[in-house]
């Protein structure tokens, strides 16, 4: 028998469709907010929201007498015609969300817009409106979510553990705060604030705020474009790196979104700058001409495909390539002149961005305002999660946040930085300290070079490279270097002589476990050879597979350690030709283990350790 169903159990199956998690519900609630011009949103959430959602908003509130309409199926503000559906720029706009979330959970709805004296509260179970009144409240809306799937039992088995739940609510709130900077947001889970953002539309001092992991140190811009694609957002250095992709988040034309392409072109961009299985970091918002892509926007699920897929994997890779070898990507030396507690961090942050744009703009008219310089008005900025916050409950705590809201975040003008490309023809060299670091300038910034770390990278670079090379430049040598290995590196011979003779040795058998070497890589000296061979064949054990290049990539990296000595005293033209040798690699700021090469200090950061600037 055909039936028509009844609206509760009609609205409880479309319910399911919208609302499957926690998540589903939060994502809704903001986005209702972004719509309603919100300045200010506050999720907080309770059991990974699975007992408790709650999201306040500044926004325009909803009059009174439309309140219960909001909760109707298909009841939307925002198109009016058919013709509305052609130029959307809502993010919701079928009406349903609201329906659906009270149909499976206990809503509570208080609102009030600015032009009405009082507001309003709604309390809805299960679809039915169980309370309205009017209530004094401050402008805007909040809805809170309790009770979630008490009458859908199989969505309920259906949420995982808490701390998954809520990882899930952390993501997209950390997202939609990096896409909307002009929007402060605060997160807070079980009366703990997990981040709080300024929405002074400062990119940097979003990421810093809500991905709290991250060095900000080790964070480079990007900023590039190329006809009517535009690629922005910070990535790291090679000296921060993950075992995952999921510290990259990508965003197209403002939204997040899953991408192929972009994770391909980031990846190429790095080529040869990180071993296999690591990953950068990567906040990027990648701007296209709408015609040329195709968002399909699944709830959960974002995917974006390009027209011109190729075009756009080249496009991220130059751009991340640029951003790579400028000279932001460089570490600094400021931060490395004091202790630092995790608040500092993000204060620094600031005050280097600052500094990295003001740095990079050499031909700067105006600096920025000195107040816009000074990092100390951050310093009563919101606390970063200590003792004495969980004292407070969270409603006082959001009440404080929200009121102290404008006074603490004065906005600032940020333009976005301008990558220039690290030249090495302007350094010049003015000496060397302690025999290991060679000193030297350019107009506006003094360096410091690690002799050894910067030896170290050119000699992996260059027995990498003479390894993938068909072509070896070998130097034969006078008296025969010999080489003694294990019993188990001499078992497996064949595998390392191979590998070695790629790399320019020559070297055969010349009697059990002792090897002769005639000829060596043309660019190493004697000892760099003896070592370097000696702890090559030392790294290998059983399960060292030699037909892998990455592996063999990770046997050079660990053996050039020991082969490369520092501490020489280098003439002028030794270190001339180290730094010469250091600008042909493909990553010349860190040796391959990690540490860096460079440390930068600029004239402005300089001037502040004088304290001829305030800092
Ligand atoms: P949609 O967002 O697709 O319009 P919803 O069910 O999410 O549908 O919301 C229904 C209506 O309720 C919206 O069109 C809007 O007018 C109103 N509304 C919902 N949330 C808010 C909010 N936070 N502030 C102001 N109005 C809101
Ligand atoms: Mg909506």
């Amino acid at each position: 028998m055909i039936r028509v169903l009844d609206k509760r159990i009609a609205d409880k199956i479309a319910a399911g469709e919208v609302i499957d998690r926690p998540v589903s519900i939060v994502k809704e609630l903001v986005e209702n907010a972004v719509d309603a011009k919100a300045s200010s949103i506050t999720v907080e959430i309770k059991n990974g929201g699975k007992s408790y959602i709650r999201v306040t908003d500044n926004g325009c509130g909803i009059p009174e007498e439309e309140t219960e309409t909001a909760f109707l199926r298909h009841a939307t503000s925002k198109i009016q015609t058919v013709g509305d559906l052609d130029s959307i720029e809502t993010l919701g706009f079928r009406g349903e969300a609201l329906a659906s979330i009270c149909a499976v959970s206990r809503t509570e709805l208080v609102t009030k817009c600015k032009e009405s004296k009082a507001g309003t509260r709604l309390l809805i179970h299960g679809g039915e409106v169980t309370l309205h009144q009017q209530t004094g409240c401050p402008d805007g809306t909040t809805v809170i979510v309790t009770d979630l799937f008490y009458n859908t039992p199989a969505r309920r088995k259906f949420m995982k553990s808490d701390s998954a739940e809520s990882g899930m609510i952390i993501d997209f709130v950390s997202q939609m705060a990096l896409a909307y900077k002009d929007i402060r947001f605060r997160l807070i889970s079980n009366a703990s604030v997990l981040f709080s953002t300024a929405g002074d539309g400062d990119r940097f001092n979003t990421i810093v705020r809500v991905y709290k992991n991250i060095n900000p140190n080790n964070l480079t811009p990007v900023c590039y474009q190329e006809g009517k694609l535009r690629l922005e957002g910070y990535i790291s250095t090679p000296a921060q790196t993950k075992n995952s992709r999921s510290s990259q988040v990508f965003f197209v034309n403002g939204r997040a979104v899953h991408s192929k392409v972009i994770e391909k072109g980031l990846t190429e961009g790095y080529r040869e700058r990180l071993f296999e299985g690591r990953y950068p970091v990567a906040y990027l918002f990648l701007e296209a001409d709408p015609a040329d892509i195709d968002v399909n926007i699944h709830p959960n699920k974002k995917e974006v495909r390009f027209d011109q897929e190729a075009e756009i994997i080249d496009f991220v890779t130059r751009a991340v390539r640029i951003s790579l070898g400028s000279e932001t990507a460089m570490v600094s030396g400021a931060s490395l002149f004091r202790e630092k507690s995790s608040e500092d961090t993000a204060k620094d942050a600031h005050a280097e961005q600052v500094d990295i744009k003001k740095f990079l703009s050499s031909n700067v008219q105006e600096p920025v305002s000195a107040h816009s310089l000074d990092p100390s008005f951050l310093s009563e900025s919101e606390p970063v999660i200590s003792a004495p916050v969980f004292l407070k409950n969270a409603e006082q705590l959001s009440a404080d946040l929200e009121n102290s809201a404008d006074s603490f975040f004065p906005s600032l003008e940020i333009e976005t930085p301008e990558i220039r490309p690290f030249n090495f023809q302007d350094l010049q060299i003015t000496g060397s300290i302690f025999h290991t670091y060679i000193t030297a300038v350019t107009s506006d910034a003094f360096f410091l070079i690690d002799q050894h770390a910067a030896h170290e990278r050119i000699f992996y670079e260059k027995l990498v490279r003479e390894y993938e090379q068909d072509e070896k430049i070998r130097q034969p040598i006078l008296i025969p270097l010999i080489l003694e290995v294990s019993l188990k590196a001499d078992a497996d011979s064949v595998n390392w002589l191979t590998a070695l003779a790629q790399m320019g040795y020559t070297i055969h058998e010349f009697g059990p476990g002792t090897y002769r070497i005639t000829e060596i890589p043309a660019f190493m000296t004697l000892e760099e050879a003896d070592q370097f061979a000696q702890d090559f064949t030392d790294q290998i054990s059983d399960s060292t597979n030699l037909k892998n290049s990455v592996v063999i990539q990770k046997l050079i990296m660990k053996s050039c350690k020991s082969a490369v000595k520092g501490g020489d005293v280098l003439s002028m033209e030794e270190m001339e030709a180290l730094l010469r040798d250091l600008s042909a690699c493909v990553n010349p700021f860190s040796c391959p283990h990690g540490r860096p090469t460079f440390v930068r200090l600029t004239r402005y950061e300089i001037e502040r350790l004088f304290k001829r600037i305030p800092s």
